[in-house]
């Protein structure tokens, strides 16, 4: 009877630290489980893997200033469809006149390369514009609401086009873009341009097909005073071509805008310019 008793009491004791040990051994397998769910809480983590599943991407982390270049290269993506490559002729063509490329308003259309290629592409983009023509000229037409921006402008300072009046300093056909360019340019320059040799052209004719005035947005305008300079800047138009002293472009933003998308204000012979930063 009383080895049953001392075999009863060493199988009951053999159980309780069994149990012991199962239990110990439970709270160390818990242990990291709880670490990881806290190391979830930390923003930017980059071990948080939360209930074993897929590593979620670190969180951009926006205390670290983005260079102008990564800005624009940034507020540009919308738009076009390939970001041109360093050295390339798009390249160029976009360091000269890409600076209406960081608009976000949905009501200005840019087309989804810098060089329309000829005629036809060129009419195929305008031909989705929706134009306005500017008061008191002929035939000069802009993007609606470029054309109503720089309407408001006019009707509060006189600000007459670089003609006068006509179309030539509006939005231009691909061949009158071409013509522009034969006036004071040949093949030889296109050349040049194309290898990066020449670029003081840019400024004076751009070649053909990179024209901003095939967009709509850009207008040539004889100004003489700072107070136009001031309304025009009010209304959303500046000066984006550096020696292109008649050459206006719609932006629609404020200065503060084209700092925060990347674009850099530059002062030659006491014009202030907005170009890209590349
Ligand atoms: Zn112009």
């Amino acid at each position: 009877m009383r080895l049953i008793i001392k075999k009863a009491i060493y199988i009951f004791i053999s159980i309780l630290v069994i149990c012991i040990v199962v239990a110990i051994t439970r709270i160390n397998l818990h242990q990291p489980n709880v670490q990881t769910s806290n190391a979830c809480n930390t923003v930017n983590s980059p071990s948080c893997v939360p209930n074993g599943s897929v590593p979620i991407s670190p969180t951009p982390n926006f205390n670290i200033p983005q260079t102008d270049k990564e800005r624009f290269l940034s507020a540009i993506a919308s738009h076009l469809s390939n970001i041109p490559q360093p050295g390339s002729y798009e390249y160029i063509l976009l360091k000269a006149y890409g600076a209406v490329f960081i608009n976000q308003l949905t009501t200005v259309k840019l087309p989804s390369n810098v060089l329309l290629n000829n005629e036809q592409e060129t009419q195929t983009f305008q031909n989705n514009l929706t134009m306005v023509k500017i008061e008191g000229t002929n035939d000069c037409y802009l993007q609606a609401i470029a054309a109503t921006a720089l309407n408001q402008a006019r009707s509060q300072q006189n600000i007459p086009l670089k003609s006068g009046y006509g179309s030539g300093d509006c939005t231009r056909t691909f061949a009158t873009n071409l013509r522009f360019w034969h006036k004071y340019a040949n093949q030889h320059t296109l050349d040049k341009v194309k290898q990066g040799q020449e670029t003081a052209i840019l400024s004076t004719v751009a070649p053909p097909g990179a024209s901003q005035h095939l967009w709509g947005l850009a207008i040539d305008l004889r100004i003489s005073n700072q107070q136009q300079r001031k309304t025009l800047n009010e209304y959303g138009w500046f000066q984006t071509v550096v020696n292109d002293v008649p050459h206006w472009t719609y932006l629609g933003l404020t200065e503060s805008d084209l700092v925060n998308l990347g674009l850099v204000n530059k002062v030659e012979k006491g014009i202030s310019y907005w170009v890209t930063p590349l």
